[in-house]
């Protein structure tokens, strides 16, 4: 997989060399690269934002820097709408598919634009699992009040797979950290990014049954006077698997009903159904 990054501050991603994302790009699984937005301006000041219109607070993000830094990235032809004054140019005056083709043929796979928002509908596990099938992912961190609307309706208009996602009900400073966040997510489902893949096939909002995992130990059994529940040392795999999924429905109910809610019924049994 590979994962371009647009950014005014393209240092925050020096922790991608980091860790397990560090490993598996040493491995060759992903490349991550961030670029700077302003080495896309023409301007002596570099400048990507400009005043809202219809008047407000703070300042907006241009879509020409944007577009030009996008258009490389996804290997596009420049529109040349600003240079020639067309910047009205709309999709349908285009050929729908050439950019598209282009996009698929000049950098290896179908490319997925991603635009962290804090008013778009928020991120989820499934979203990653979608997400770490594709070949091609580009973020753009939006910073200020955030990017111009049109940025993400254009590409979207050019055919394009464009989305854009919430990391939370909160409002950060940047998409710096969104992205962050979902790039963790997705490429730590990439085959071979685990080291036991085990490891992600039983966790939270994860599976048939997507819940909130039951609570883990390690040794001491007794630690400090406090014992792990007794049924775990049992060896009785059956009954430790039991234990497991009734706290896993327990605490889904009680801390996020709204899973409880979208689970599929016929998936249970009368166990948990009496529950
Ligand atoms: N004016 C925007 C609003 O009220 O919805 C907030 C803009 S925020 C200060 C600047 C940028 O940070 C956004 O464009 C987005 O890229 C990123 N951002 C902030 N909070 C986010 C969140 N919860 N999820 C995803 N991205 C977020």
């Amino acid at each position: 997989m590979k994962i371009d990054i647009v950014s005014v501050f393209p240092e925050y991603f020096e922790v991608a060399g980091l860790s397990l994302l560090g490993k598996a790009q040493d491995k060759g699984l992903v490349t991550v690269k961030a670029h700077n937005l302003r080495d896309w301006t023409h301007d002596v000041h570099h400048s990507v934002d400009d005043t809202p219109v219809g008047g407000g607070a703070g300042m907006v993000m241009k879509p020409q820097v944007w577009a030009e830094c996008l258009d490389d990235l996804l290997g596009l032809d420049a529109a040349g709408a600003e240079e020639t004054g067309d910047a009205q140019a709309t999709p349908t005056e285009r050929s729908e598919d050439a950019p598209v083709q282009q996009a698929r043929d000049g950098r290896g796979g179908r490319p997925v634009l991603i635009f962290p928002n804090p008013s778009a509908p928020l991120f989820k596990q499934a979203d990653a699992a979608e997400l770490s099938q594709a070949d091609h992912l580009i973020f753009g961190c939006g910073r200020y009040e955030g990017y111009d609307a049109r940025i993400p309706d254009y590409y979207r208009g050019q055919g394009l797979d464009v989305r854009e996602y919430s990391i939370g009900d909160y409002v950060l400073n940047g998409g710096e950290v969104a992205v962050s966040v979902m790039m963790e997510a997705i490429a730590r489902l990439l085959p071979g990014f685990m080291g036991n893949p085990a490891s992600i096939e039983e966790e939270s909002y994860t599976g048939a049954k997507p819940l909130l995992e039951y609570r883990q130990y390690t040794r001491p059994t007794n630690w400090r006077g406090m014992e792990v529940p007794q049924v775990l040392i049992s060896g009785d795999h059956a009954k430790v698997d039991r234990f497991r999924w009734d706290e896993a429905l327990e605490r889904t109910s009680r801390i996020r009903p709204d899973l409880i809610e979208r689970l599929d019924c016929s998936q249970l049994d009368k166990h948990d159904l009496a529950k």
